[in-house]
């Protein structure tokens, strides 16, 4: 995305949420933090701070991995954004979308997919209630080999 296109497009409702958080945080919502928040709210890919630092680097050269890092950690105490460990990959991958789903990570191209499901509400909503927790988020992660892997594996083998 063009800074043109991260300047012009308007603020979507998850993007405003996590804005919100930050400022919740006590946080200056600098034009680096909004960038965050803008690619956060705007992917599916579920990526690391790496990537999130890759993609808004080139549009906000002063960008440093630090503000990165400190925005992703405001964000998960708030529990706007959730931290779901890694993909075979050893780095954190976050989701802004904090619905109730199920992750999926395939530990041979390292992407993290979701899958809706009414179950995993149900069990978020049971595990406030017995644990007498105030519930910020939760990992719920399958690993495998995706669909592709598996057919990419299958061809190497033929
Ligand atoms: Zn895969």
């Amino acid at each position: 995305m063009s800074r043109q296109a991260i300047v012009s497009q308007p603020t979507n409702a998850l993007e405003e949420r996590l804005l919100q958080a930050l400022r919740e945080a006590g946080l200056r919502l600098t034009p680096q933090r909004r960038a965050i928040c803008r690619y956060l709210a705007g992917t599916k890919e579920h990526p690391t701070a790496q990537q999130i630092f890759a993609a808004v680097k080139p549009d906000f050269p002063s960008l440093s991995l630090a503000t990165v890092y400190n925005t992703l950690d405001a964000l998960v105490r708030l529990g706007a954004v959730h931290a779901l460990g890694g993909a075979g990959d050893g780095a954190i991958h976050y989701d802004a979308d904090t619905n109730p789903h199920v992750n999926l990570a395939c530990l041979q191209c390292h992407r993290v997919v979701d899958l809706p499901c009414e179950t995993v509400a149900e069990l978020d909503r049971r595990v406030a209630r017995e644990s007498g927790y105030r519930i910020l988020g939760a990992r719920l992660v399958y690993y495998g080999l995706c669909p592709d892997c598996q057919r990419a594996e299958q061809r190497a083998a033929a």
